[in-house]
């Protein structure tokens, strides 16, 4: 499996760290607002590579923190007359049933900001220790850029370019800093604003200084993968990288993966310049599939232009595999045997080729797009042959492997089909009978099928019982 690497600007063969376990840290929103279709591309594309990891039989270790102490935050609590802690939950909140509708799993952790003050200032302190950071007179401590030799690698810039966009602040005379491109870890409390206690004054921490404590606490010092947009390359991700490995003297992540824009009109969809729309917006007017589907039908690394057209173009695209689904669900209904016929092995034969090229394209650095186009020529396949599928077995195959690859993706969600009560019950009588009558191949298969529903079966003294999975 292949992932372009930010690090090394090269497509690197991908292997975790341990054997069959992969560390991933995705970069989460600062919550003052409902989330906008371009944080949800992060959220829905890196998703969709952890479901193929998962797929690939991999643990996936998944962490994906909330910014929940931050200006914006502080500047609309004060504006209600709240305290910061109820923007945050709130945001919090909704930004969790925005990714439950775009079926995004929810992370191994969600760590927030707040929660994790004292493994920030542990780093701070051992920063201060070993002279990577100092304290300026108000308290603020500061990360002494250039005493990291490697600061740049992930950017590759070189200091001198990397310092000409900080320089005003020097000159302005308005810091405290040494260097234009040291970078704030600490930072002292203004009237009114969250804070809490540490050595060097009441205040709260540094952007960048979160993602590195939580990564550590959650992951450990070394994670296989870290990925969020490509506008957190610099300076975000390299303070990260910069804050981590000058505290752990190790490599802090193996694979950087950044997504391009979503953009609007060519431009990029941010809150600050105001041409956004929430993915509560679109919702009202687009089932969240299409979305999710929309966004997984560009490569994760190109930019991707949000239109009606190509929304309505998803919603066709997504229309067409579902009628295709549709189509074999009424067929497995209408048919019978348990068996393939002989014709059919030739049709089933023929379709493992679309699972060995979606697998393709997910190993080749996660193109989603060209899954999908895999997942078209599927059920082309499909309706080609079905004329020729006469069995229930037959129409199964090709509804499972259909349904299979769209999971991957997570653009299908499949109804479990409500089972009654009283077909359970008469399920388990007719299990009884058949271990009464020593057939015991009838009641464990009777044990599956209620276990494909959803239903398991517990033998206890008292008899069989059941509950739902
Ligand atoms: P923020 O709340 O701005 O820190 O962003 C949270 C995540 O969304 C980060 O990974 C950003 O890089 C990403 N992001 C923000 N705007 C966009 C956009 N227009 N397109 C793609 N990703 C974005
Ligand atoms: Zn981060």
């Amino acid at each position: 499996m292949k992932i372009y690497n930010t690090l090394t600007k090269r497509k690197d063969e991908f292997y975790p760290q341990s054997v069959g376990k992969v560390t991933m840290y995705v970069c989460g929103p600062t919550v003052y607002n409902l989330i906008h279709i371009g944080n949800a591309r992060p959220m829905i594309v890196f998703d969709a590579f952890r479901r193929f990891l998962e797929y690939k039989g991999l643990e996936v270790i998944y962490v994906s923190n909330f910014t929940d102490v931050d200006d914006k935050i502080i500047k609309k609590a004060q504006e209600e007359g709240v305290d910061s802690s109820v923007i945050s939950e709130r945001y919090i909140e909704e930004c969790k049933k925005d990714m439950a509708s775009l079926n995004i799993k929810p992370a191994t952790v969600h760590p927030k900001a707040t929660e994790e003050i004292p493994e920030m200032l542990n780093m701070i302190d051992t920063l201060v220790l070993k002279n990577h950071a100092y304290v300026g007179e108000d308290g603020t401590v500061y990360f002494r850029a250039r005493s990291f030799k490697e600061y740049g690698k992930l950017s590759h810039k070189n200091l001198d370019e990397l310092e000409g966009g900080n320089r005003s602040l020097l000159i302005s005379g308005e810091d405290q800093k040494e260097d234009p491109l040291d970078f704030v870890l600490w930072k002292p409390k203004k009237e009114g604003e969250p804070s809490w206690h540490s050595f060097y004054c009441e205040g709260r921490p540094g952007w960048h200084i979160e993602c590195s404590a939580m990564s550590r606490k959650y992951l450990g010092e070394t994670i296989d993968i870290h990925a969020g947009g490509e506008d957190l390359i610099f300076p975000h991700h390299e303070n990260e990288i910069a804050q981590s490995e000058c505290v752990n003297d190790c490599n802090f992540a193996r694979y950087w993966m950044h997504n391009a824009f979503l953009n609007i009109d060519n431009k990029k969809m941010s809150k600050s310049a105001g041409n956004f729309f929430t993915v509560r917006d679109i919702l009202r007017r687009y089932e969240p599939m299409v979305l999710r589907f929309f966004m997984l039908s560009a490569h994760y690394r190109s930019p991707l232009n949000f239109s009606d057209e190509l929304m309505e173009a998803a919603k066709n695209s997504l229309d067409r595999i579902r009628t295709c689904a549709k189509k074999l669900e009424n067929a497995m209904k209408m048919s019978d045997g348990d068996k393939l016929a002989r014709q059919e092995y030739k049709i089933m034969d023929g379709m493992k080729e679309f699972r060995m090229r979606f697998e393709e394209a997910m190993s080749d650095d996660n193109n989603t797009a060209d899954a999908i186009s895999v997942i078209f020529e599927l059920v082309k396949y499909i309706n080609v042959n079905m004329i020729e599928v006469t069995t229930k077995e037959g129409f199964r195959q090709m509804y499972d492997e259909l349904i299979l690859l769209n999971n991957i993706l997570g653009i299908i969600i499949v109804e479990k089909p409500e089972v009654l009560d009283s077909d359970i019950e008469k399920l388990i009588e007719e299990r009884q009978q058949a271990r009464k009558d020593k057939n015991f191949a009838r009641a464990d298969e009777i044990r599956d099928e209620l276990l494909k529903k959803g239903i398991v079966l517990e033998d206890t003294r008292e008899g069989v019982t059941w509950k739902r999975a």
